[in-house]
């Protein structure tokens, strides 16, 4: 990989995406770390239908941090892992208002020590709740990495979020996340990928 590349892969995601938008609804930045933390290993669709009642009934730290674990169970079973996205989303919501007095803060480190709150989900606030650069490397971008030759097929994801950030300008770290992620989500998918027109397929290493 090296910076032109990158930029004519970049380019051509943009044709193809032409709405490059999280997918998750929120309203602010509260609303949409619970909903990443939901959104493991189910759809944002799914998670956009159980949140809206949760918001409804906890809008914030505060109200959520003194939920009872069964009602918040029963709300989000739908997602899957209910018990530990429950005892997750409470625990998260306690400590933003027991240190943080209900606000989310914005700096990487203090978000990646709430509970629940990994590396991704990190960035994903940061770059789409706050607005300042970070590339949100989940299950497709890691795809993609590997399928477009930034990594190579043994690389983990952590080398995956290093070499994007190499490669792709700062300032276009969030938009590429969105890219990315939404080309992997509905063309270059896991199986089945929509290879036969991919305008990417140049570049591809996937041996289908
Ligand atoms: S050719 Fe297929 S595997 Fe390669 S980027 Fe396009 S859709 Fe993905």
């Amino acid at each position: 990989m090296n910076k032109e590349k990158s930029k004519e892969i970049v380019d051509i995601l943009k044709e193809i995406i032409t709405n490059p938008a999280p997918e998750l609804d929120f309203k602010n930045p509260f609303e949409l770390i619970i909903a990443v933390v939901l959104s493991a290993q189910t759809t944002d669709k799914r998670v956009n239908i159980v949140t809206k009642e949760l918001f409804l009934k906890y809008p914030d730290a505060k109200s959520l941090s003194m939920a009872d674990y069964d009602t918040i169970y029963n709300i989000i079973t739908p997602l899957g892992l209910a018990k530990t996205k429950a005892k997750n989303i409470i625990a998260l919501a306690k400590t933003l208002d027991e240190k943080y007095l209900g606000i989310v803060p914005n700096d990487f480190e203090s978000l990646v020590e709430l509970p629940g709150v990994g590396r991704k989900t990190a960035s994903v606030v940061l770059a789409v709740g706050f607005n300042i650069p970070a590339m949100p490397v989940d299950t497709h971008l890691y795809r993609m990495a590997k399928r477009l030759g930034y990594i190579k097929e043994d690389e983990d994801i952590l080398k995956a979020e290093e070499v994007y950030k190499k490669y792709i300008p700062k300032n276009e770290w969030a938009n590429a996340h969105h890219l990315f992620l939404l080309f992997g989500r509905y063309h270059c998918t896991a199986k089945n990928p929509l290879c036969k027109d991919c305008k990417l397929k140049i570049y591809c290493k996937y041996k289908g």
